[in-house]
């Protein structure tokens, strides 16, 4: 692409996104405002999850013949927005379980596998991990380590996966491993299921923000994984996993707007209750400059999203323009977290303020399924390719 291609260029949402946005809203209404005491005890929101798949919020990037709805990446960034507008870790969990779990079995596993785990799935009866991260392959993924050898009809799977959401709580785990030495095609991905023997839960990770959701370690010690298990063929995995983080990448984007704009809205609240002695509005120019500054770029980092949804939706490929939506909005986040613990002062910094927890929240964005510099890369690649 070149940054003069207009690619999509459609600014309103159907009615039935729409509908589907109010009733995100409503569910946000109803099941997170739990989010500040998630935090506090790292508590996993479970009742929020399961009631996000008692509504159908689970199945969103699922084919309607195996019980999805198959709204798809639009829909499910506009859902992302509204729940991580009122709780981050019910956000990344579903984000997770969603965008980087079901996509991924929806598009690379074949009929017989997915009418296996799908059914668990979309009703939430069983949450999705995503395990390509190990201690040594962070950003450079092909770097990982963990093993999967060939021994008839099954593999044998060794290794530690490190930071990986949900990792507690998750029953089906798609992970990464090396089934030959060829630092990229020696890759491939597997199904592996939370009770097989060999599957261990390691240590948990304290963390800055998003504490209510769990990030784990995953031990895998001789587990034998049945060969119906490998995800499409081997050799395979790091096209899987960069193809999905793609995806992955939007429902980060969508969690970066949400973030933000709840900060903008506390400042905007804010802002509106400073009067002066005769009632009229009193807030500062500055603030209100800054307020501007972040409402403007909160709608044109949703527009940036939006399009990159719409693109993969349509099946073309959007590695560029996912980069580009999540490294402008996860910076967005931060920005507008950072001026709501400003401009609130002392509020925004205690303990018990949304801002204080935003602002820790936000930097994780930055990090995860692709630290901001690395989607810098990405983009400079796709627009120099
Ligand atoms: C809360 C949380 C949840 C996570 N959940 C999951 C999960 O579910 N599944 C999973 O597999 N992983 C998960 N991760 C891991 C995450 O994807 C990695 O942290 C991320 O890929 C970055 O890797 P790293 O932390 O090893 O950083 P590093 O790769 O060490 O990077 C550190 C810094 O160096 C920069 N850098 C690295 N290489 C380059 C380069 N070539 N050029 C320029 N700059 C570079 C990066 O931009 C970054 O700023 C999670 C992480 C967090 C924090």
């Amino acid at each position: 692409m070149t940054t003069s291609e207009v690619q999509v260029a459609d600014f309103q949402l159907s009615p039935e996104l729409l509908e589907f946005q109010q009733k995100v809203r409503s569910y946000a209404q109803q099941h997170l405002g739990g989010a500040a005491e998630y935090d506090a005890e790292t508590k996993f929101p479970r009742e929020p999850v399961e009631a996000a798949g008692k509504l159908g919020l689970l199945r969103t990037t699922v084919a309607k013949e195996y019980g999805g709805s198959a709204m798809g990446n639009l829909a499910s960034c506009v859902m992302l927005e509204e729940i991580n507008a009122a709780c981050v870790s019910t956000g990344v969990t579903i984000s997770v379980h969603n965008s980087l779990v079901n996509s991924l079995l929806g598009k690379w596993c074949n009929a017989e596998q997915k009418a296996r785990w799908f059914p668990k799935l979309i009703t939430g009866e069983w949450l999705g991990a995503y395990c390509l991260s190990e201690a040594y392959s962070g950003s450079d993924a092909a770097a990982l380590r963990c093993t999967a050898e060939k021994q008839g009809d099954h593999y044998v799977m060794n290794g530690a996966k490190l930071w990986i959401t949900t990792g507690s709580d998750a029953e089906l785990f798609v992970i990464f491993a090396r089934t030959a030495e060829d630092r990229v095609k020696g890759i491939s991905a597997f199904v592996v299921e939370g009770s097989w023997d060999g599957v261990g839960v390691g240590k948990k990770e304290r963390k800055l923000g998003l504490r209510g959701s769990p990030t784990t370690e995953i031990v895998l010690e001789n587990v034998k994984v049945p060969a119906d298990c490998l995800i499409d063929q081997e050799g395979n995995g790091f096209t899987i996993a960069l193809d999905t983080l793609d995806g992955g990448r939007l429902g980060i984007a969508s969690q970066g707007l949400g973030i933000a704009r709840a900060a903008i809205d506390l400042i905007g609240e804010h802002l509106s209750n400073q009067k002066d002695k005769r009632g009229r509005p009193a807030a500062s120019q500055p603030d209100q400059w800054q307020f501007a500054d972040l409402a403007s770029e909160l709608d044109a980092y949703r527009f940036l999203t939006w399009r990159a949804a719409t693109l993969r939706d349509r099946g073309i490929r959007c590695s560029t323009e996912a980069a580009m939506a999540k490294s402008c909005a996860s910076r967005l986040s931060n920005r507008a977290a950072r001026a709501a613990v400003s401009i609130l002062g002392l509020v925004g910094a205690a303990g018990n303020n949304p801002a204080e927890r935003l602002l820790r929240d936000a930097r994780i964005t930055e990090i995860y399924e692709g630290a901001t510099d690395i989607q810098r890369l990405v983009i400079a690649r796709g627009l120099l390719a």
